[in-house]
């Protein structure tokens, strides 16, 4: 896959063709229509999942009827409730907000739509039949373990400063990325080696509403003019790559990166573009790949497997407790990237071409 901003709008028009195209009843792939829901096409991952799916479903032989709900939850609710009125055969959801789509999930499992939720879990009903997702608390221990290591606490370094970032407070990951990464720096702002001088330290004090990027850099601007007029700040735990550009910004505009006053390490997530070249020019420091390609396929043996009354293959039947069942999901491995690795994990697996990301 590969994937640069222009492309990215590319693919995002001919999405819509696409939906025209289904909407008008275009090739029918002999086993019917899936409703694919996705959140935002303003993040790159999200455009490359549904293309990376309509992609293998029509090679499984459905259609797809692929939309973005834009970050609007009732925009997403109606989606998905006109998909369930065409009478898809299942839907395979991201959703915007984690507990908003259980009344028309009533309406999909009372028509016998199969469920598949993608990426983000969906809570709060039983209508869901799998969840494809990746280690979401592994990507949280990456981003904690790779600031355990620059910064060399585990070599009893310090003490340094930093400050935390989580995602949006309705998105179930959230709590997964940031317990992930705090299982690893935890003990570190115990024993002072590591300071947050803000003291916001709770998940809750530190979500960003819709992992938009001009709210981090908000946040961070407010952090540094309020703590860091005369300290340095060594380390931000960024949880996904648009908010870690955000955050870059008020850094740089607070004249990190120069004049002698380095850049604290910033992580990431999603190996978006902007931030494979911000990693490759020196300005934020590392990303989790998440490989969308194989995240498509998954959620395709997952629909295929349960439209046709088989078990879908999973490797864990107990972490993803929705409120009301334990989803049972396959969590795909993700991978920490930086300078030293991205051109392995980026490059060689086809995932980016070189003029993608220069
Ligand atoms: C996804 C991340 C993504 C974030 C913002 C999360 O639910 O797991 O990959 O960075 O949403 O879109």
């Amino acid at each position: 896959m590969s994937l640069n901003r222009r492309q990215v709008l590319l693919t995002a028009s001919s999405a819509g063709v696409l939906l025209a195209t289904a909407a008008c009843g275009g090739d029918s792939g002999g086993e019917g229509t899936i409703g694919i829901a996705m959140p935002t096409k303003s993040s790159e991952r999200w455009v490359a999942d549904g293309k990376n799916m309509v992609k293998a479903f029509k090679a499984a032989g459905y259609d797809a009827d692929l939309q973005y709900g834009e970050d609007v939850i009732e925009n997403q609710v109606s989606q998905v409730e006109n998909m369930v009125t065409k009478g898809v055969k299942a839907l395979v959801i991201a959703p915007i907000d984690n507990k908003s789509l259980n009344g028309v999930l009533q309406e999909a499992a009372d028509a016998d739509i199969k469920v598949i939720s993608y990426d983000r879990l969906i809570l709060g009903t039983k209508n869901v039949d799998y969840y494809a997702t990746f280690d979401n608390f592994k990507v949280g221990v990456l981003q904690g373990s790779y600031i355990e290591d620059k910064l060399g606490l585990a070599d009893g370094k310090g003490p340094f400063n930093i400050e935390l970032f989580a995602g949006s407070a309705d998105d179930n990951n959230t709590k997964y990325f940031f317990n992930g990464a705090m299982s690893v720096l935890n003990k570190y702002l115990k024993s002072k080696k590591l300071v947050v001088r803000s003291g916001q330290t709770e998940m809750k004090k530190v979500t960003t509403l819709r992992w938009d990027g001009a709210t981090a850099q908000s946040r961070m601007e407010d952090l540094l003019s309020a703590n860091y007029a005369k300290e340095h700040l060594d380390a931000v735990l960024s949880p996904y790559d648009g908010i870690s550009i955000g955050i870059l910004s008020a850094l740089t505009s607070g004249g990190y990166g120069s004049g002698g006053e380095k850049l604290p390490i910033v992580t990431g997530q999603d190996a978006e573009v902007a931030s494979v070249k911000s990693i490759i020019k020196g300005e934020q420091t590392q990303t989790v790949f998440k490989d969308t390609r194989k995240l498509a396929k998954l959620a395709v043996q997952m629909t295929d497997a349960a439209l046709k009354g088989k078990k879908a293959k999973v490797n864990d039947s107990k972490t993803y407790d929705n409120g009301k069942k334990v989803v049972p999901a396959y969590l795909l491995n993700p991978v920490s990237v930086d300078k030293t690795n991205y051109k392995h994990a980026l490059l060689d697996s086809g995932y980016y071409t070189k003029k993608d990301i220069s």
